[in-house]
C-alpha cells in the first residue's frame, strides 16, 4: 500500500509561491477565475477524450460546482472533468516548473506589476490559490482510472500526495482560507465574482444548487447582442489578461465552409511573444467542442499575438487532433481567418493611424515574419506594414513613402541597424537628408530577412544606403536646400594615400556625395551582403 509521500516544490515554483503567498494584493479574487478556468479546461479535455473513447464519457453532465463551508472557512471548486493521476499531480502541481514560472518571477521583479494581473498569463494560475489560502487540498481522480489522490500543501516549500476516495472522475480544489481572506467564504461575494465572467464559460457554473450562467458559448451569439463589456470580459477570461483588447473581431462566415471566429488583438504585449516556440493562442472548437489551443494549423505563427476562438461545425469531430490538423478544410479556414485579420488591420491603419502605431509598436516585428514565411499573403502583409522614416513624423507605409519620392528618385532607400535613433544619426544618411530624400530606418531583426525576399515595391527597388554607390545626382534637391555649386575637388591623391594606408582591409575607397558632415563612412559593395546583415549573422555564429 502506498502511504503519504512528501515532495519539495521545484526551486522556482517555491520562489513563486513565496511571492504569491507573502504579499497582500488588491486583485486577489483573480484566483477564482483561474481555478474555474482550470475546471473548465478539465471538462473540455474530457469531452474531447470521450469523442474517441466512449468509455470515458462522464456519467453526469459536465459542470463546475462551487461550495462554501462558512464554518470551516473553506471554499471549494469542483469539476467532473478529466482529473489527474499520481504522475499528473507530480508533474503539473509542483515538481516541474513551466516556462512561465521564471518569466513570471522576472516580470514581477522588473515591472513591479501586481501579481494577480500577471499570474494567469504565465500559465501558473493554479498557484494563485495561495494568495487566499493557507492550505490547498486537491482531491482528484483521472477519467478511466480507479484510484483517487489527495494533493495537499501549505505552499511553504513542500507538498504531499496520498491515496484518497472520489466517486467519479474529476477534481475538487479545497481552499482553507487565510484569516484576511474570509470574504471568499461569503456567498454574495463569490456570486458577484463569478457573475462577471461566468457567462463565457461553456459549462454550467453552480453555487450550491443555483446555476449562475447560461453556459452558452459567447461567440455563437449574434454580434449585435453582445456588449463591449461582454467582449472585454470574455477576452480577459479566455486570455487570462488584464488589459482591454486593442481590437475585437467577431465574424461569422457562412457558405461552403461555415465558421465563426472571435479574435482579439491585445493592448499589451504578451510575455511569450518572442519565445522560440512561437505558440499560437487561438482555440480551435468544432461545433463548440474544444479541440486544441496551440496549433499553428489554425493561425499562422506571425499572428501569434491573437487571442480568442475559431469554431466550425464543418470539421470532423470523429477524428484525432492530429488528423484534424492536416484536414484541408482547416487549411482553408486558416487562409480565410488570416485574410480577414489582415484586412481588419488595414482598415484600422487607415482609420486610426495613431492607434495603429501602438499596435505596430507591439506586434509589427512579429507580423513582418510573415513577409518571409508566407509568400501567399506577402502583399497583404506589406500593405499593413509601417516604417520609421527620416521624412515623416509618424510611421509611414511604403505607399506613403512612394508618394513623397523626389523627382528623379528611383529607389526606396533604407538603412537597417540596431535602433532607429542611432540610425538617424548615421553618416550614411547625411547626403540624403541634405537633398530632402527620405530614408527608412529599419531596426527590427526581422527586417534584414524580409529584405532578402522583397526587393521592390510598386516597381521601385528597395535599396540599402550602406551598400553600393548612392545615385544622389539624379535626384532634384528641394528648392530651399539647393546645393551651392562648389568646385569638385580633385580627391585622387587623397584616395590613393588612404588606399595605401588601409591596404587589404578594404575593397575600395571612393569619393561620395552621401556625406555632408562626416568625413568617411563604411559601405558594402553592390551585390555584397549588407553591413547590418553581416553583423547579425556573425553574432549568430554564421
Ligand atoms: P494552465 O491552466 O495555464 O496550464 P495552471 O497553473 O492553471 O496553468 O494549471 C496547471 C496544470 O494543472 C494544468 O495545465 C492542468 O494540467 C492541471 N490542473 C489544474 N487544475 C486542474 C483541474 N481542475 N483538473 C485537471 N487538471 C488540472
Ligand atoms: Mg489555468
Amino acid at each position: 500500500t502506498i502511504e503519504k509521500e512528501t515532495f519539495s516544490f521545484q526551486t522556482e515554483v517555491g520562489q513563486l509561491l513565496e511571492i504569491v503567498a507573502g504579499s497582500l494584493y488588491s486583485n486577489r479574487e483573480v484566483f477564482l477565475r483561474e481555478l474555474v478556468s482550470n475546471a473548465s479546461d478539465a471538462c473540455d479535455k474530457l469531452r474531447y477524450a470521450a469523442l474517441t473513447d466512449s468509455s470515458l464519457a462522464p456519467a453526469q453532465d459536465l459542470a463546475i460546482t462551487l461550495e462554501i463551508d462558512a464554518k470551516a472557512k473553506t471554499l471549494s471548486v469542483s469539476d467532473n472533468g478529466v482529473g489527474m493521476n499520481h504522475a499528473d499531480l507530480l508533474e503539473t502541481l509542483g515538481t516541474i516548473a513551466k516556462s512561465g514560472t521564471s518569466a513570471f518571477i522576472e516580470a514581477l521583479k522588473s515591472e513591479q506589476k501586481d501579481a494577480p494581473g500577471l499570474i494567469g498569463q504565465f500559465g501558473v494560475g493554479f498557484y494563485s490559490a495561495f494568495m487566499v489560502a493557507s492550505q490547498v487540498d486537491v482531491v482528484t481522480r483521472k477519467a478511466g482510472e480507479t484510484e483517487a489522490w489527495l494533493w495537499s500543501s501549505d505552499g511553504k516549500g513542500s507538498f504531499t500526495i496520498e491515496p484518497a476516495q472520489r466517486e467519479a472522475s474529476g477534481t475538487t480544489v479545497i481552499l482553507h482560507l487565510k484569516k484576511d481572506a474570509k470574504e471568499f467564504a461569503e456567498e454574495a461575494r463569490i456570486r458577484h465574482i463569478i457573475k462577471t465572467y461566468s457567462e463565457h464559460i461553456s459549462f454550467p457554473v453552480k453555487l450550491g444548487d443555483e446555476t449562475l450562467n447560461a453556459a452558452e458559448a459567447l461567440w455563437t451569439r449574434p454580434a449585435k447582442d453582445i456588449t463591449d463589456e461582454q467582449y472585454n470580459e470574455f477576452y480577459r477570461y479566455s486570455a487570462h489578461a488584464f488589459d482591454a483588447p486593442w481590437h475585437v473581431m467577431h465574424n461569422k462566415v457562412e457558405g461552403a465552409l461555415n465558421h465563426t471566429s472571435l479574435l482579439f488583438v491585445p493592448t499589451v504585449r504578451p510575455f511569450d511573444l518572442f519565445d522560440a516556440e512561437r505558440k499560437s493562442h487561438v482555440k480551435l472548437y468544432v461545433n463548440r467542442v474544444f479541440i486544441s489551443e496551440t496549433t499553428t494549423d489554425l493561425v499562422p505563427a506571425y499572428l501569434r499575438f491573437l487571442r480568442g476562438v475559431v469554431d466550425s461545425q464543418d470539421l470532423s469531430l470523429n477524428v484525432s487532433r492530429e488528423m484534424l490538423q492536416t484536414d484541408p478544410k482547416l487549411a482553408k479556414i486558416k487562409t480565410q481567418v488570416t485574410k480577414k485579420v489582415l484586412s481588419e488591420l488595414k482598415k484600422k491603419a487607415a482609420k486610426a493611424p495613431d492607434e495603429y502605431a501602438k499596435f505596430w509598436d507591439n506586434f509589427g516585428a512579429v507580423l513582418k515574419e510573415g513577409l518571409v514565411e508566407d509568400p501567399s499573403m506577402r502583399d497583404r502583409i506589406l500593405e499593413v506594414c509601417r516604417f520609421t522614416s527620416t521624412g515623416a513624423d509618424a510611421l509611414t507605409s511604403l505607399a506613403g513613402y512612394a508618394e513623397r519620392m523626389k523627382e528623379g528618385q528611383e529607389a526606396i532607400f533604407y538603412i537597417a541597424g540596431e535602433n532607429a535613433a542611432k540610425l538617424a544619426q548615421s553618416p550614411h544618411i547625411e547626403g540624403f537628408k541634405a537633398k530632402g530624400v527620405e530614408v527608412l530606418l529599419l531596426s527590427d531583426h526581422v527586417d534584414e530577412f524580409w529584405l532578402q525576399h522583397i526587393t521592390e515595391f510598386d516597381g521601385k527597388p528597395l535599396k540599402s544606403i550602406t551598400r553600393g554607390a548612392a545615385d544622389l545626382d539624379q535626384i532634384k534637391a528641394d528648392e530651399a536646400k539647393s546645393e551651392e555649386k562648389t568646385e569638385e575637388a580633385d580627391l585622387s591623391a587623397l584616395i590613393a594615400a588612404i588606399k595605401v594606408e588601409l591596404g587589404e582591409t578594404v575593397k575600395d575607397v571612393r569619393p561620395s556625395k552621401r556625406l555632408t558632415d562626416s568625413p568617411v563612412c563604411l559601405i558594402a559593395d553592390e551585390g555584397d551582403m549588407d553591413v547590418n546583415l553581416e553583423r547579425l549573422l556573425k553574432r549568430h555564429g554564421q
